[in-house]
């Protein structure tokens, strides 16, 4: 293990020249800090767009051949209002004019997911010259396969383009390559599994993960106000709490760190003497019953009975493939003798939605199919839940108290979390009650 760490900062960490300016006093705070991983310039105020959101609009409505100019126009300051804030010679001009000609002439020529990726790119060459830093272009560096795994001949080339372990690197994150060549974004916010990988790949010390709070909240700041911060939360809380909604960390960026002991630190640019979250090893014992609270909207349910479903063997089976086949990968699926529930994205299965129920109706013939939209999953996740009786009763009664009404509820496949499905409604209704009930 080296004792370099990675550093990644997020869009609003590098949304100004302000911020570029904060980030290098942060790397100069501890030389141990080698290796630098940054997303696209993010919003400045609420009213903005991120540059990512820019991007992708700009390469839609020139697919189109619509004119692009509002949200390219906006793309462009900001890049040249930094360079020039900071006093940069920078090519930045000349990186965007090729890429305007390229969106002009021949969009048909490159991918959302290339355009997407600019974003990262120029911010990075932007901070590399800032900080008298190396350049390193995350394409064709980091290579996953169809599954988004990272090949080992990838990681063994990450160590090798950054083994100087005196030399300062600035990496873009959010995107890499698939073993054809093509350039890949990961899913949305996925710089953070950039970090990750680096942080495996040259073993560092420690992956610090700069953004704009200070740490992981029990529950999201904009639904319970004053959330306590959480110093400490293991890899598998942080894993179930991120994919669930806590947005503040990318879930698929634990894994790489998780493999090899490495700690992440959440930490706040704007507020780098606080200590923020680590996040390590499942730890022996626990204060607190629940660790933290996080949901997300835009699922539905789709509810199928049929009499005698328990002696068909194979019926869940065929009902999962079928969506499968669909390309609907599915939440949750409890079910009854004579029923069964299948929780789903909603946009995915309303692509597709009409194929999928004629397909189950002709095959599974069952006697009532039905599809409940505007459904909220959250997740209630800790150690401390283990073994404690008594804990899903509190919960479930603080959510009757409120009168919400539980759709579905999920508890055997993590003993660290319980899952409920309620109306959005009422999600950010029961965030806040079970935040009051076990932390007051
Ligand atoms: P970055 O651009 O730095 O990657 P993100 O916007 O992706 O930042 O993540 C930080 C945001 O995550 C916070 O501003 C906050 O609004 C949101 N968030 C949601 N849930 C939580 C939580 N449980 N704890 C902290 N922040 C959260
Ligand atoms: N810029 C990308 C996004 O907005 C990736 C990231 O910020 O992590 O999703
Ligand atoms: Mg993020």
């Amino acid at each position: 293990m080296s004792n370099r760490i990675v550093c990644k900062f997020g869009g609003s960490s590098v949304a100004d020249a302000t911020q570029f300016r904060k980030i290098k006093s942060i790397l100069e705070g501890n030389p141990e800090r080698k290796i630098v991983v940054v997303s696209a310039p993010g919003k400045r105020n609420s009213k903005e767009s991120k540059l990512t959101d820019l991007l992708y609009s700009s390469y839609d409505l020139a697919k189109k051949r619509l004119d692009f100019a509002g949200p390219w126009t906006l793309i462009r300051e900001r890049y040249i209002e930094i360079t020039q804030e900071l006093s940069l010679q920078s090519t930045i001009r000349e990186e965007l004019d090729e890429l305007e000609k390229i969106l002009l002439n021949k969009p048909d020529d490159i991918s959302a997911d290339f355009v997407a990726s600019r974003g990262e790119y120029l911010c990075a060459k932007i901070m590399s010259e800032f900080l008298g830093a190396k350049f390193i272009d995350a394409y064709p560096l980091i290579q996953f396969d169809s599954q988004y795994r990272i090949t080992s001949k990838s990681y063994e080339d990450i160590a090798f383009a950054l083994s100087d372990t005196d030399s300062l690197y600035v990496v873009p994150g959010f995107y890499g390559s698939d073993t054809l060549g093509n350039l890949k974004t990961f899913t949305r916010g996925g710089s953070d599994i950039t970090g990750g990988i680096l942080a495996n790949a040259c073993e560092c010390r420690l992956y610090e993960n700069w953004t704009d709070v200070s740490g992981l909240l029990m529950a999201d700041p904009r639904i319970v106000q004053g959330a306590h911060s959480i110093n400490y939360v293991s890899y598998r809380e942080i894993r179930e709490l991120a994919y669930s909604g806590a947005s503040v960390l990318h879930d698929e960026s634990i894994h790489p760190c998780r493999a090899k002991n490495i700690p992440i630190n959440i930490k706040n640019t704007n507020s780098p003497g606080d200590q923020g979250t680590i996040i390590g090893p499942t730890p022996e014992h626990t204060s607190c019953i629940i660790t933290g609270i996080a949901g997300r909207k835009d699922f539905s349910m789709l509810y199928i009975e049929k009499s005698m479903m328990n002696k068909e063997r194979g019926f869940g089976r065929k009902v999962l493939t079928i969506l499968e086949e669909r390309g609907v990968s599915y939440e949750l699926s409890p079910c009854g003798i004579d029923s069964m529930n299948v929780v789903v994205d909603s946009k995915t299965l309303h692509r597709v939605k009409t194929e999928v129920c004629a397909e189950i109706e002709q095959k599974m013939q069952p006697n009532k199919m039905k599809i409940f939209d505007n459904l909220a999953l959250i997740a209630t996740v800790g150690h401390g839940m283990v073994n404690q009786i008594g804990t899903a009763a509190r919960l479930f009664g603080a959510l009757a108290k409120e009168k919400i009404n539980v759709r579905i509820i999920d508890q055997g496949s993590s003993e660290i979390n319980i899952i409920v499905g309620v109306n959005e409604e009422d999600f950010e209704k029961a965030i806040v009650s079970i935040y009051n009930e076990f932390v007051g």
